[in-house]
């Protein structure tokens, strides 16, 4: 006879995220690296809800999947977004050319046009979610990240492009960030595609009298899109950068007036700001204003929303053509420096916490944490095991460690008499309250 021995159990292979894409965590779960967690992050965004109601934007979605050539043609075939950043693959299924969205504009103006959205005039929208660009992860730079993008479609004046950085700058003073200080606006104006074309000549003729210094990206840039060597980050072309034509000085009267205008209304409201003759900003479709918000705090991945108007994309795209202007906020970057800067959050700790007894008593238990949770008190309900609820003590214990203000116990001798304490768990005091009538009680419990 022989006996079947059983094979060790092989343990299942570990499967972990994607490199430079994030999982964002509950405050309890402890992470080894910095990421910010999601208390932080929902308290972003409500506050971005608030402040861009206050200036009337709508919200607005769209697909994380669009097609190919929206990108090559919206962004620009010589950037670094299309040239090497973009997660590209073809639908298995028909053939179809499709990319993960690196940025959000392109999508947005692909679905106003789609859907005749500035027939009845122009349009503040805003959306959040995540952009994928296959860049070599670090701190503040990942492959998948978020960004807050808001658009004002339809605008031709410089008074949309004033509002735009003057809404950054509310919901920087909502997050409790000092302007000037933590986050510094950077402001250039890059004209129109004519004053470029001038510049783009004397640029041109710059750097090839300058050639054998550049580096292989900007040399095979220099004919096709020599503006986009003024955005290099390698630092040994930076003092030749410095010292090339400026395309500031290309500019007509329109333009400087429009420049004018823009910084009349930041002057006018005390907004200081450095004029950045070498902002170009990553992506070919700006014109006139483009500015950033940078800090000192994290690194060289010091941006943390940069925008600007794009008046001619939404007719290179294929719609009437009509101004626009907008920016991206970089939510990692923006949280890492909230993080970096100990700004104090708000309390994401429930109201209270309930201590349950074990057994028959739960019905009633939980149709008072029901009713108070009715009336709009946060109250996290301890649950047990398949043997119950656990002691009074580690009960307690858990009521502690959730931050809450109150627990409510409900022993036996409480619900014997109809009612529950209420203990205050900071102040140490506690009352009974009726069962029977939460809602007479639940307003103390949300001071
Ligand atoms: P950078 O110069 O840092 O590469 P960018 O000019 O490519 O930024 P935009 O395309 O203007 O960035 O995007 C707007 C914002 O989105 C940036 O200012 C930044 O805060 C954020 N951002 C861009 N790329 C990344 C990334 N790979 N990971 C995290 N945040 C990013
Ligand atoms: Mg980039």
């Amino acid at each position: 006879m022989t006996i079947e021995t059983k094979p060790a159990a092989k343990k299942a292979e570990k499967l972990v995220a994607v490199k430079g894409m994030n999982d964002i965590l509950p405050p309890s779960v402890p992470r080894t690296d910095k990421l910010p967690d999601s208390a932080l992050w929902q308290w972003f965004e409500t506050t971005v809800r608030a402040v861009l109601a206050r200036y009337g934007y709508q919200y607005l979605l769209t697909p994380i999947v669009e097609p190919t050539a929206l990108f090559v043609r919206g962004l620009g075939e010589v950037t670094d977004i299309v040239e090497k950043e973009m997660y590209s693959f073809t639908d298995s299924m028909n053939g179809d050319k499709l990319t993960l969205r690196p940025e959000a504009t392109a999508g947005i103006v692909r679905a106003m046009i789609e859907h005749n959205a500035l027939y009845n005039g122009p349009l503040r929208i805003w959306t959040v979610g995540p952009m994928f660009r296959h860049e070599r992860p670090q701190k503040g730079r990942y492959r998948q990240f978020y960004q807050l993008d808001v658009e004002a479609l339809g605008f031709a004046g410089p008074d949309v492009d004033a509002e735009m950085i003057l809404m950054a700058r509310a919901l920087w003073r909502e997050l409790g960030l000092v302007e000037g200080r933590d986050v510094r606006l950077e402001l250039n104006s890059l004209g129109q595609p004519d004053e470029r074309r001038a510049h783009r000549e004397a640029l041109v003729r710059y750097f090839e009298q300058h050639a054998a210094a550049l580096d292989a990206d900007s040399q095979r840039r220099l004919h096709s899109n020599p503006l986009r060597i003024l955005d290099s980050k390698n630092p040994a072309l930076q003092a030749l950068i410095e010292g090339a034509p400026q395309l500031l000085a290309f500019l007509g009267e329109a333009s400087l007036a429009h420049f004018g205008a823009v910084r009349a209304v930041l002057d006018a409201v005390g907004l200081e700001y450095r004029i950045n003759p070498r902002l170009v900003r990553g992506m070919d479709y700006y014109n006139l204003t483009v500015f950033e918000w940078v800090t000192d705090q994290l690194g060289s991945q010091g941006t943390v929303c940069g925008g600007g108007r794009y008046d001619g994309l939404i007719e290179q795209l294929g719609g009437k053509p009509a101004p626009a202007v907008g920016f991206g906020l970089g939510i990692e970057r923006l949280l890492l420096l909230l993080q970096e800067l100990a700004v104090p959050v708000p309390g994401s700790a429930p109201h209270a916490y309930a201590v349950v007894p074990p057994g028959t008593a739960l019905p009633t238990v939980v149709a008072t944490l029901e009713s108070l949770r009715a009336a709009g008190v946060n109250v996290l309900q301890h649950a047990g095991g398949a043997d119950g609820p656990g002691s009074m003590k580690s009960q307690f214990k858990k009521a502690d460690a959730s931050g809450a203000q109150f627990a409510l116990v409900f022993g036996p001798d409480e619900l014997a008499q109809g009612k529950v304490t209420v203990k205050d768990l900071r102040a140490g005091v506690q009352v009974l309250q009726p069962l029977d009538q939460p809602q007479a009680w639940a307003g103390s419990l949300k001071a």
